[in-house]
């Protein structure tokens, strides 16, 4: 009468200490999974993203020695700009200057060390390869216009992602080959052009915590607002 109850306790038992020694394992020996699956390890910019990168990432942005330490793993050309809070909810904490990476950018930008990160991965990993697959040529240059700015969002009394600089809004990519992409003229329709613009958009979500553009409303029409901080959205 109780043998059966007594084996379902010994299997729960084993099966608990297996669930709790896979995760010791996993916790302090993290060498025994690889790096871009271990959501305890570093960051590195060049690992494949995986389903940890978005825990890094969250570590990223809580935990700015680890934020910058990944960061100097990329390509990207940052220094470190002074943190300059003001009370009234606009400022910069642990922000870097950008100046490009393997991908140049229109101009240089001020950006927050976890929107910095998430466009090191984001130019690596999603824009390159998309402007290889799609548009069969090397990336050139990214247009941007701007990333930190002082405001609320529009019709809101509520600081926008901008006000820390933790979004950047891009509106155009350029191929080696002279191809210019454009979010206000192609993102409709499903040419190569628009295509492209999708799988931006798409692979933009994975390393983003928050991204808008021409799905969202027509004040994105124009633009991929891309931010590392607020609510989790993609459209
Ligand atoms: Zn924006």
């Amino acid at each position: 009468m109780h043998r059966p109850r007594t084996a379902r306790l010994i299997a729960a038992g084993i099966l608990l200490a297996c669930l709790g020694a896979g995760w010791f394992g996993w916790r302090y020996h993290a060498e025994i999974v690889p790096r871009r699956y271990n959501p305890f390890t570093a960051l590195h910019v060049a690992d494949e993203p995986s389903f940890a990168t978005r825990f890094k990432l969250m570590r990223a942005g809580t935990d700015a020695g680890y934020c910058r330490s990944a960061l100097s793993t990329s390509e990207l050309k940052a220094a470190s700009l002074p943190d300059t809070m003001t009370a009234d909810g606009c400022g910069l904490r642990n922000a870097v200057r950008i100046r490009g990476g393997s991908v140049a950018v229109s101009a240089p930008f001020t950006a927050s060390c976890p929107l910095a990160l998430s466009y090191a991965l984001f130019e690596r990993h999603v824009a390159r390869p998309a402007a290889r697959m799609h548009l069969g040529a090397d990336l050139r240059s990214i247009t941007h216009v701007g990333s930190h700015v002082c405001r609320n969002i529009a019709g809101t009394s509520r600081r926008s992602d901008h006000a820390t600089a933790d979004a950047l809004d891009l509106v155009a990519f350029t191929t080696a080959g002279g191809t210019r992409v454009e979010i206000l003229k192609d993102w409709q329709g499903n040419d190569r052009e628009a295509r492209f613009l999708r799988e931006v958009r798409d692979g933009a979500c994975r390393l983003f915590r928050g991204v808008l553009g021409p799905d969202y409303d027509a004040a994105h029409a124009d633009h991929f607002h891309l931010a590392a901080t607020g609510f989790s959205v993609c459209r």
